[in-house]
């Protein structure tokens, strides 16, 4: 398993990548190449079913980086057949440390057939779900939440499996996207509100399903469109693309988090370039908050876009002045206590050249715990810069996240206990602003800004309106805004 690393810590994580192919040969070694450039979303572990008309259902489940496991012809020789489905996945509910039997896809075998699945998200009612299922007779394999679709779909009355995920899902709250595959289908669907994403791409003769449009380029494969918010597609090499709408229809709440930070910035979403939409970031923060200084440098690499997105606006130089190193990570050996304290040191290094005796603009996309920023701070200072102001591309995260994104508990949060001023003075800045709610809205292309009465996407990590209750977390004295 790669090591974990105390930079990483101070970062929300991306839960899941999912990813689907039907109607090409040896698919699950499209799946194998999609899934590592989704690698972003889930370091831990990987999964990959496939189906062959005459060897059936086979899986391979691996903890590790995909390249790690799935480049091995041997274990792709046990994967054949036209249909395949994969997930990587950096666990959010069930154990973290995980066992392999929490590792993705699951699979079910039903009197019509097996079917496999691959879920991205959180289920938020996942508890109050599994407690029903259990003293109905249910025996759950793992402790992860998606498996409670499987269950779900275990009871469901419906004649074929497309129909039993759609009684299924309909029992389910949160945020989901979802690839499954039957013998011959592949399936894919989107929650009511669309929170996490799931696009449709043409690979020669056949259809794939991808949590980014980043997957489709690896493969070759034309990108067509996202599934839309609510929309179930069954593929099969027969009919082609089938659509269906199995809830009922509500307002779109896309994550605002993945144009700014979770997906990879060659990716599209809502049809607009991902390093552009980080890029203009940069642009609304220099607008909001513009200081006098002499480099504009962002702290690699996710600070990248917005930074040059600033020092555009700004007219301030742009500067490499934080090198990452490419190579830390897996590699290392287990870090040592001694090594651990050595923190964000291992990882990142300042171009001293670059900073020393100048007034640095560090801007980065998000502040979570803040010990990171805190170090990365000192670093520049011991590199000889005369101040240090930090611009961030995300307002304050004070709130948790229960939509399958990583969050620490909401005291851990730094802007959960400080406003803007004592962050500043915790982290010891010269000066710190984050982006407005209404510059991130303009920046992402709702260029009327937030719609306060129905916002367009989920932004529950910054406003602390969740769009879906966390059912499960409230049960466990979780408290909302509104009851504060
Ligand atoms: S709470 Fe934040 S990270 Fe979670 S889905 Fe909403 S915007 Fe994304």
């Amino acid at each position: 398993m790669p090591p974990s690393h105390p930079f990483d810590d101070d970062k929300l994580r991306e839960e899941c990548g999912i990813f689907g192919v039907v109607g090409v040969t040896d698919a699950a070694n499209f799946v194998a190449l999609g899934l590592h450039a989704l690698q972003h979303r889930g370091q831990e572990a990987g999964g990959i079913v496939s189906h062959d008309p005459v060897e059936g259902f086979n899986s391979a489940r691996r903890f590790g980086y995909v390249r790690d496991n799935f480049t091995s012809q041997t274990l792709m020789k046990t994967l054949p057949g036209p249909l395949a489905i994969g997930h990587v996945r950096y666990s959010t509910a069930g154990s973290k440390g995980a066992a392999i039997r929490d590792v993705q896809p699951f699979f079910g075998e039903f009197s019509m057939g097996g079917a496999a699945i691959a879920h991205n998200g959180n289920i938020t009612n996942a508890d109050a779900l599994r407690r029903e299922l259990i003293e109905r007779g249910s025996i759950f394999q793992s402790s992860s939440d998606s498996e409670c679709i499987i269950h779900l779909m275990a009871r469901s009355l419906q004649q074929n499996i497309p129909e039993r995920m759609e009684d299924a899902l309909r029992r389910v709250e949160g945020a989901f996207s979802v690839v499954a595959m039957t013998r011959t289908k592949l399936i894919g669907v989107r929650d009511p509100l669309g929170v996490r994403p799931l696009v449709l791409g043409k690979v020669g003769d056949g259809w794939c399903l991808s949590s980014e449009t980043c997957a489709l380029d690896i493969i070759g494969a034309e990108y067509v469109r996202e599934i839309e918010p609510g929309e179930m597609v069954v593929i099969s090499a027969a009919k082609g693309v089938e659509s269906v709408r199995p809830f009922r229809p509500r307002p779109s709440k896309f994550c605002i988090f993945e144009h700014v930070y979770f997906s990879r910035p060659d990716s599209i979403i809502g049809g607009r370039s991902v390093y552009e939409t980080r890029r203009q970031i940069g642009v609304e923060l220099a607008k909001e908050s513009p200081v006098e200084a002499d480099l504009v440098c962002p702290v690699p690499d996710s600070g990248t876009p917005a930074a040059i997105g600033f020092a555009a606006e700004s007219g301030i130089p742009f500067g490499l002045g934080i090198t990452r190193n490419q190579y830390m990570g897996r590699t290392f050996i287990e870090p040592t206590e001694q090594i651990r304290n050595m923190g964000v040191r291992l990882k990142l290094n300042v171009n001293r050249a670059l900073v020393q005796g100048k007034r640095v603009i560090l801007v980065d996309d998000s502040v979570v715990r803040g010990t990171t920023s805190r170090k990365i701070k000192e670093m520049i200072l011991d590199a000889g810069a005369a101040e240090v102001h930090f611009r961030i591309a995300s307002p304050p995260t004070a709130w948790p996240c229960f939509y399958g994104v990583d969050t620490p508990q909401r005291e851990k949060l730094l802007a959960a206990t400080m406003s803007e001023e004592e962050m500043r003075e915790h982290l010891a800045v010269d000066s710190l602003k984050f982006i407005s709610l209404d510059g991130l809205y303009r920046a992402v292309g709702a260029t009327e800004g937030r719609k306060a009465d129905c916002p367009q996407y989920c932004d529950a990590c910054f406003s602390g309106e969740y769009p879906v209750a966390p059912t499960d977390m409230i049960a466990k004295g979780f408290q909302l805004k509104a009851a504060e």
